[in-house]
């Protein structure tokens, strides 16, 4: 049976999918495979984790969660999934800085590609790493940690350098947000005001179509000691959806009640499965002092962009030193598309993205639609990291040859 990647907009060309259970068969698999490439939940939309070779689940690892108080710390098997982790750590009071809009993403893909939830004062989930285990070309299991000279380049790696079997991540004591919504911000208090909003909350996300005078909605999850602002929009007055027309009963709990931040940093609740996903998504990075030059950029193109829209959500990441991060060394705005699932129709829409944000040096993110990467600053230190570690290229695909192999 042909296997695809979440969405249904890829089918995977492996030769042979391996699910070892233990880190010693995972040794085993890659020290005898010519081309191997790694599968987390498979969540990304374009060819980044696929081969025509060997493809290695890390699904079936026991998750086996090790808390460290001493170190802050907690390490976990790489294919474990944020939501079975964060259940995990707030039973023990224990708590992530940050999370993404799914949690049946895996920690290993997440941190991989430069995952990020919002926060203008948060890292990307990547920045949490303290450790990683990978199982490296020749089958040796080899420990990075953050001080090693390398550990920067092995983080967000695009699964290029080896198999993470494990990951340590840096906790802290479990906190609370509230959540507080509102409708209808007008265009022009986003641009007039955008550094006030941008840093409004713990966390801030914006949802809009282009189309219209105001954006659709702004989400300000607070923590304790903030105080919800609105800027002149509407506060709701009843659960919201990101698409104000669909049902909100799988978005968390809303209207500024406390919960533990699991419980309110995803949009979405922990036990709500999306069954398929009838979407696609792009987002671009740029500087977050350029967000306002960005939103004029996008709406330029509104009549290209909002006819394959289902919507966009604008959210900011603060910067960071891990050498391919999309957000390395520059605080960002990241301005993200979830798309109709009609690749013919998107990708001409992606490529005028593309050129109309060219002049704020945009990045894509690694695991979603885009065409064009620009050459990451860290490139060729990232490349010599590879050379030591996997000197035949053995993790390489495709998609590492077209954005991080050409020099
Ligand atoms: C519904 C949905 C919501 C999303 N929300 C967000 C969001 O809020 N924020 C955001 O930034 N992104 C988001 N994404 C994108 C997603 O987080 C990334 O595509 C992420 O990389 C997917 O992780 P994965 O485990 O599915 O990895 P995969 O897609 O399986 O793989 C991605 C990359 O990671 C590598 N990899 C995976 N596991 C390992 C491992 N154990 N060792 C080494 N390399 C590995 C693969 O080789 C590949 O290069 C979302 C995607 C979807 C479908």
């Amino acid at each position: 049976m042909s296997m695809t990647n979440w969405a249904g907009n890829l089918t995977f060309g492996a030769a042979r999918v391996h699910r070892p259970s233990t880190v010693d068969a995972v040794r085993e698999i890659v020290a005898g495979a010519e081309r191997v490439r790694v599968l987390g939940s498979g969540h990304s939309f374009n060819d980044i984790a696929d081969t025509p070779s060997d493809l290695v689940s890390v699904a079936g690892l026991p998750a086996e969660p090790r808390i460290d108080a001493t170190a802050g710390t907690v390490t976990v098997a790489g294919g474990v999934r944020y939501g079975e982790l964060a259940t995990f750590l707030d039973a023990e009071g224990l708590a992530l800085h940050n999370l993404g809009s799914l949690p049946h993403i895996s920690v290993a893909g997440a941190v991989a590609t430069g995952t990020h939830g919002s926060g203008a004062a948060l890292g990307s989930l990547a920045t949490a790493v303290a450790g990683v285990e990978l199982v490296t070309a020749g089958g040796e299991l080899v420990r990075l940690e953050r001080g090693d000279p390398d550990f920067a380049g092995s983080v967000v790696a695009l699964g290029a350098l080896g198999v993470v079997v494990g990951v340590t991540l840096e906790v802290r004591q479990s906190y609370t947000i509230r959540q507080h919504i509102f409708e209808h911000l007008p265009r022009k208090v986003l641009d007039a005001r955008w550094d006030e909003i941008a840093t409004a909350a713990y966390s801030v996300s914006l949802f809009t179509t282009w189309a219209g005078d105001t954006v659709d909605q702004l989400w300000l999850k607070l923590a304790d000691g903030e105080e919800p602002d609105g800027f002149g929009a509407v506060p709701a007055t009843r659960p919201m959806h990101p698409i104000a027309a669909m049902p909100a009963v799988s978005c968390t709990e809303q209207g500024g009640v406390p919960g533990p931040w699991h419980r309110r940093l995803p949009h979405f609740k922990l036990e709500f499965t999306p069954s398929s996903g009838e979407e696609l998504q792009s987002e671009f990075f740029v500087a977050r002092q350029d967000a306002v030059e960005a939103f004029a950029a996008v709406e330029r193109l509104r009549h290209l962009v909002t006819p394959v829209l289902q919507i966009s959500e604008i959210r900011v990441v603060a910067a960071d030193d891990l050498w391919l991060s999309p957000t390395y060394g520059r605080d960002s705005v990241a301005l993200h598309f979830t798309w109709i699932k009609d690749a013919a129709r998107v990708e001409p829409v992606v490529a005028a993205l593309e050129e109309a944000l060219a002049p704020l040096s945009p990045r894509p993110h690694w695991g979603k639609v885009f065409h064009h990467a620009a050459r990451p600053s860290r490139l060729a230190d990232f490349l010599a990291l590879r050379d030591r570690l996997d000197p035949d290229r053995k993790f390489s695909n495709a998609f590492v040859e077209r954005h991080v192999a050409a020099e």
